[in-house]
């Protein structure tokens, strides 16, 4: 057996108790061995001075827009996808999202994210990236049949459900797939239920954006005189295995369709705040036992990727949205960040335990803004950042150690990625 141990470190536990302990990993299996005092093992990783955590989760994300960081900001969501984002898409090469999502990857390894859901196209580029990268990830192509003919709508929606079929456990397994839908508005009816009834009849989840703001959320009600969550359970779309982005425009009857499905909701509080959408009733979904994630959505609406950021964002939101200083606490976060995401996108990791999977982060706590050290589980929803973070592991592999991207060459990365933009405007 290949064990690696991570040593020295305090180490966060599901219940949220931190103890000292040193995490052993089997490395040929990805899993937890065991956690305690002085285990020995085949190679070491120093957490002297660090908090041993779960790796983050990040459960909504376009990795490749990472290209688009700063290419548009200011704009309301509609206009925003109109006029510059969906343009400058349509002009993306394959080699263009490769380069975007391994960008992504290293900015994820590098803040501490071990796992992700990522809804783009290009899917097969994205996949060579993450089997590179040696994250996790649930992937799918997004589909949008709004202003498309028959036959491209189709062809859309065929790509989506190939993809899922192609890349379902690929990378040893740390790959697993979704069709995406990209939401209840930019998907005409028809197609929406027939493409969810294709899909579930292979057990392929569905993914898609739901509730994000009330432009997206008044014509469904004027028009069909229901709500979009309720239309979306007759489509067939909010099943135990489905989960949505955003739910920001919900109501109690819709929180109650929710937590009565088992669909997860992945929050995403930057994006949510950038692009004025809304306050997600992020406590009320708690209260009501709705699986709650936390992910980043991409780039070009946060600005970054980094779950620490994402954490501090949501308990500030979700205190203004409850109008209320005691609600979504720094654990709540912490929780949806790590347990909540893995669940609601249903890959392993979120939580460090014996036989559990070792996808972790190792966050250094020897510095000002972080000192003192009263409150450890304060400090990574308040006061931690992703640079913080000093080795990242996923399935056992040491992604990152002292802060060097072991997988993917970090500054070729940078540098292709600048070209890879400067041509990008040139053809826009
Ligand atoms: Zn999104």
């Amino acid at each position: 057996m290949n064990t690696l141990r991570i040593a020295g470190g305090q180490v966060l536990r599901p219940d949220a108790t931190v103890e000292d302990a040193d995490v052993l990993v089997d490395r040929d299996e990805g899993t937890i061995l065991d956690i305690g005092a002085d285990l020995d093992a085949d190679e070491t990783l120093d957490a002297e001075g660090c908090l041993v955590t779960p790796g983050l989760v990040n459960a909504h994300c376009h990795v490749a827009m990472t290209l688009l960081r700063g290419y548009a900001d200011d704009k309301p969501l509609d206009a925003w996808l109109r006029e510059d984002i969906w343009p400058a898409e349509a002009a993306l090469t394959p080699e263009d999202v490769r380069v975007g999502a391994e960008l992504g990857l290293v900015e994820m390894i590098k803040s501490g994210t071990t796992a992700f859901a990522d809804m783009y196209f290009h899917v097969p580029e994205v996949a060579a990236a993450v089997d590179e990268a040696g994250l996790r990830a649930r992937l799918g192509h997004g589909v949008v049949t709004l202003g498309k003919d028959d036959e491209d709508a189709r062809a859309d929606i065929d790509e989506s459900l190939d993809v899922a079929r192609e890349f379902d456990g690929a990378a040893d397994g740390r790959i697993r797939t979704a069709a995406m839908p990209h939401s209840l508005t930019t998907v005409a009816e028809d197609y929406l239920r027939e493409f969810v009834a294709d899909a579930h009849a292979e057990d392929i989840p569905v993914h898609y954006h739901a509730n994000e703001t009330t432009d997206e959320v008044d014509p469904i009600v004027d028009e069909r005189g229901e709500r979009p969550l309720s239309y979306a359970k007759e489509l067939g779309m909010l099943t135990a295995d489905d989960f949505l982005a955003h739910g920001v425009h919900v109501d109690d009857a819709e929180i109650d369709l929710l937590a009565d499905a088992g669909t997860g909701v992945v929050h995403c509080p930057a994006s949510n705040m950038k692009l004025a959408s809304g306050m997600a009733p992020v406590q009320k979904l708690l209260d009501a036992g709705v699986t709650v994630g936390l992910g980043t959505d991409g780039a070009a609406s946060n600005n970054d990727l980094d779950m620490f950021d994402e954490m501090r964002d949501a308990a500030m939101l979700g205190k203004l949205a409850a109008d209320d200083a005691s609600a979504v606490a720094a654990g709540d976060v912490v929780r949806m960040a790590t347990a909540g995401s893995a669940d609601a996108i249903d890959l392993p990791g979120g939580a460090l335990e014996v036989g559990g999977a070792a996808d972790l982060a190792v966050v250094d706590l020897d510095a000002p803004h972080l000192t003192p050290a009263n409150d450890l589980v304060s400090h990574l929803a308040y006061a931690a950042r992703g640079s913080d973070v000093r080795h990242t592991v996923c399935d056992g592999r040491v992604l990152m150690r002292d802060r060097e991207v072991l997988t993917l060459d970090e500054d070729a990365v940078m540098a292709r990625a600048s070209e890879a933009v400067a041509s990008l405007r040139e053809r826009v």
